[in-house]
């Protein structure tokens, strides 16, 4: 990558509070036009990590490079990026268009200019119609993407955005999410997105950083962090897993073998190289399993008794037990495939070459993770 393909760079930073580490070893560029999403569970360190690039900290240690330009010490009304935050802070007392229009108006751009500038944005955000009514007279989502206007009439080089739709609600935060990946496509200036909110960050992003205690676990696209996740706590942060624990037995083409703990000897895809002997973890997706009463000839199926099945609609929630104990969550389509899944049955799911997945060490808790991590669970509350 040259040095005109990004527009912001982190060379090794570091911040402390004392003591306290909050970020470590942040190392990574963010492309022009992209969308990037810094995503952890609370207190991971990515408002930190924004608020350097924003300017509102400074890194204790390593640079923050905007435009090719070493901005560390520079403050942020200096730096081109404008923030947008939870709470949008609108003028109570101006219209839409006015509220728009504040920055460039004191920044001494020609009135045609500027004027021309506000019509756009406000046009790109859907809100022409809305320009005199007062912030009060709109809806949470409409009063957000007045925010949106004003922070981008500037044209920055980067519009970062602290958790911008933690206030509205799930359906709203829904179709915005829509609406901010079209409007970042549209005016094509470069979004970094705060969230803890990993369906948010997997609709909207180009690439996803995921941070985890002060330190960037994997960045990569969204399909990557969630088909090959570097490390257990990306694949369980990230949608839902079954990590099963088992050790390395050998290698077949580019698949590892593994024999799991409770018993099946299965192959699977890997990214890292692992050697013969080491602890590792099988993931599963649920959604990729298929409930099958045969086993699976190449090692691509474990068996279990079924001890739960809910209908869900187009789905149901087949949980398997394993004979070392643990617990294997399929999401089966329903129709022909449910009645031989009885409570007590020995039933096998299986999957797509490719669906099985390696990671290294092994999983604090066997079976399905992610969205029951209680600390996960948390912050998502
Ligand atoms: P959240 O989603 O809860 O905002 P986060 O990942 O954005 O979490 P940060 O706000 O970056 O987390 O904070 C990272 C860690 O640094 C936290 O443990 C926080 O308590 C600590 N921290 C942040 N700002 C300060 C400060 N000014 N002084 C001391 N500690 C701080």
């Amino acid at each position: 990558m040259t040095s005109t393909d990004h527009v912001i760079e982190l060379r090794k930073v570091r911040k402390a509070f004392g003591d306290f580490v909050a970020v470590e070893a942040a190392d990574f560029t963010i492309r022009e036009g992209e969308f990037f999403a810094m995503l952890g569970p609370s207190g991971c360190g990515k408002t930190t990590t924004l608020k350097m690039i924003a300017g509102f900290e400074q890194p204790t240690a390593g640079q923050v490079i905007l435009n090719g330009e070493d901005v560390s010490r520079v403050p942020p009304y200096k730096r081109n990026v404008n923030t947008v935050f939870q709470q949008y802070a609108l003028f109570p007392h101006m219209t839409v268009a006015d509220n728009v229009r504040f920055g460039p108006r004191s920044k001494k751009r020609s009135k045609a200019d500027y004027e021309a500038s506000v019509a756009e944005m406000l046009d790109i955000v859907r809100l022409g119609d809305f320009a005199s009514r007062k912030p009060s007279q709109l809806s949470g989502g409409q009063q957000q993407r007045v925010a949106l206007a004003r922070a981008l009439v500037n044209y920055p080089s980067a519009l970062l955005l602290d958790e911008p739709l933690a206030a509205l609600d799930l359906k709203l935060r829904e179709a915005m999410q829509f609406e901010l990946k079209r409007i970042q496509r549209d005016v094509g200036i470069t979004f970094v997105f705060v969230t803890h909110d990993q369906g948010e960050a997997l609709t909207m992003s180009d690439r996803i950083a995921v941070m985890s205690e002060g330190r960037v676990e994997q960045i990569g696209t969204p399909e990557e962090i969630y088909n090959s996740p570097a490390t257990l706590f990306v694949a369980g942060f990230i949608g839902s897993a079954n990590l099963l624990p088992g050790e390395v037995r050998g290698f077949d083409g580019d698949d590892v073998v593994v024999e799991l703990t409770s018993g099946a000897t299965v192959r699977a895809r890997a990214s890292h190289e692992h050697h013969i002997g080491a602890q590792v973890s099988l993931m599963l997706r649920p959604e990729r399993l298929r409930a099958s009463i045969e086993p699976h000839a190449n090692g691509r199926s474990i068996v279990g008794t079924v001890t739960d099945l809910v209908f869900q609609g187009a789905t149901a929630r087949l949980v398997l037990r394993l004979a070392d104990d643990s617990e294997v969550i399929a999401t089966v389509a329903t129709g022909s495939d449910l009645p031989f899944l009885l409570p007590g049955a020995p039933v096998h799911v299986e999957w797509d070459p490719g669906a099985a997945y390696v990671l290294a060490g092994w999983p604090l808790r066997p079976g399905l993770t992610a969205n029951d991590i209680d600390t996960l669970e948390a912050h998502a509350s």
